[in-house]
């Protein structure tokens, strides 16, 4: 059976309740009866002994003298009303010589028949209707009253059962009360838990099945200051985290798609064009040639694609060695030097050291030199001069690529670092670009826990510069 926690949490509660009520109603009465018993019993032999000791005695030693049976008798009757019980003045052998109740003291002896002075148990007090004598039960003290060292007779002390009973009631609704007054606090406390703990809870849980619905539209948000608080505010983080991420994944799919649609829409076109005779065979070659250049982008653009995936922050599967950075930039500005021979570009390298050793993954640092040097020769003029410096800081090497390029746009200049963006500048000048170029430089450094930084100026030019961890001197593969 599938029970909310509010229920299981009432349930608890009753069952808590109910318990408390059987344990007062039946262990904490009988505990009580016993001590109420014990209690009055020995208050009473106290009495008893006391009785003995001031009058009692005396009076055997006066042999029952008339005077002194009337003091005792009158004795007898003040305790009685004092302790609410009745007291028995008895022979030696078992025979009643004076009642608390009686009129008098004038009044006949009452033989006790099946007497005995040694109780059940050996007890000073006993339970039961004393040899016969009530009709009721009884809680009777004998205390022995002795006179020169002999027993000469006894006073029974008698209260009835009942008594005792109304008096544990008594004591017993008192705990019933106190018992419904805490119930009724926890039951308070129960609430006030309801509304601090479950409802929240309750709301959470609506939360994140909205969530797992994919419905991330609606915030939980709390408004607290406490655990709870901080737990909405975390799952809300997290919707929000899923809600972009379900954006990014719907704008990169139409980005690829637009991205492949053209190039594949104008080599579709251009072939077509070819095979129906709109384009003469003598024209053919050119138009071949832009067929190429076309499937020259598409398989940039998967290579990118295939790169920006392999990059898993999580996996953070990077190779790191160590090597000189000066000669990783001499070689990947050789790579370039067809191109600048075509433009007239000129690049400069400044090193502060012959030799600056770096702490990286080779492949993938060479990889950001190539698409930082590849923009700047992409969207400098000809005629100009491409800078790359390398100078050391503390524990840092400091790679600078600068041009005099065009520049990046101001509004343009926090989306370079996005997937397939391209400022609207370089989409006339470069059509073969893919916009992945930057957003790969970014995973990468990322992954090493490094961070580049671009300072850029339309019409004047742009300048790269990311950072990168020195090798000490002994640092291995
Ligand atoms: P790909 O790198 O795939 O060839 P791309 O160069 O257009 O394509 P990125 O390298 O990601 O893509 O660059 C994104 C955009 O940032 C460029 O399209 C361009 O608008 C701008 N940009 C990058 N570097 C420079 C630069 N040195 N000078 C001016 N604009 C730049
Ligand atoms: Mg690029």
């Amino acid at each position: 059976m599938r029970l909310s926690l509010n229920i299981k949490y009432f349930l608890t509660f009753l069952i808590f309740g109910l318990c408390c009520f059987l344990c007062i109603s039946t262990i904490a009465s009988q505990l009580m009866m016993n001590n109420a018993i014990s209690t009055k019993a020995a208050d009473f032999y106290q009495e008893g002994i006391w009785l003995t000791d001031q009058y009692v005695g005396s009076y055997f030693e006066k042999q029952e003298d008339r005077k002194a049976r009337e003091a005792i008798q009158s004795q007898l009757s003040s305790l009685d009303v004092y302790l609410d019980a009745r007291i028995w003045l008895i022979s030696r052998d078992g025979e009643r010589i004076l009642d608390s109740r009686a009129l008098d003291a004038q009044q006949e002896r009452l033989p006790i028949p099946e007497f005995n002075s040694v109780l059940p148990g050996g007890k000073y007090y006993m339970i039961g209707d004393f040899f016969g004598m009530f009709s009721e039960d009884t809680l009777s003290v004998l205390v022995p009253v002795s006179h020169n060292y002999h027993v000469r007779g006894y006073i029974a002390i008698h209260t009835p059962m009942s008594v005792i009973v109304r008096d544990k009631e008594g004591y017993l609704f008192s705990f019933y009360v106190t018992m419904v007054l805490l119930l009724g606090l926890a039951f308070l406390f129960a609430a006030s838990n309801w509304l601090m703990v479950f409802r929240p809870i309750r709301r959470m849980r609506k939360g994140a099945g909205e969530y797992a619905l994919g419905n991330y539209s609606t915030p939980i948000h709390l408004n607290r200051e406490d655990e709870l608080g901080f737990l909405a505010d975390t799952m809300d983080f997290m919707a929000q985290s899923l809600k972009d991420q379900d954006e990014d994944q719907r704008k990169l799919i139409s980005n690829i798609s637009h991205d492949f649609r053209s190039p594949l829409t104008s080599i579709k076109g251009y072939i077509e064009a070819m095979l129906d005779g709109t384009i003469p065979f003598e024209m053919q070659e050119k138009y071949l040639n832009i067929v190429l250049r076309e499937t020259e982008r598409l398989t940039k653009l998967t290579s990118g694609l295939l790169v920006l995936n392999s990059i898993d922050p999580k996996q953070n599967r990077l190779s790191k060695s160590r090597f000189d950075i000066n000669t990783v930039i001499k070689n990947t500005a050789a790579a370039f030097e067809g191109t600048c021979t075509s433009k007239r570009i000129f690049i400069e390298l400044l090193f502060t050291d012959w030799e600056s050793y770096v702490y990286a993954d080779m492949g993938k640092i060479q990889q950001v030199l190539y698409n930082l040097i590849d923009n700047a020769i992409k969207f400098s003029q000809p005629d100009s001069v491409i800078t790359i410096e390398t100078t050391t800081k503390y524990e840092k090497i400091f790679v600078s690529v600068r041009d005099t390029g065009i520049g990046i746009p101001k509004d343009s200049l926090n989306k370079i670092w996005e997937r397939f963006y391209k400022s609207d500048a370089s989409r006339g000048k470069d059509k073969s670009g893919t916009g992945l170029g930057l957003a790969i430089v970014k995973e990468i450094l990322q992954l090493h826990n490094e961070n580049i930084n671009v300072i850029s100026t339309e019409g004047v030019g742009t300048e790269f510069i990311f950072s990168l961890n020195r090798a000490a001197e002994n640092e291995n593969e």
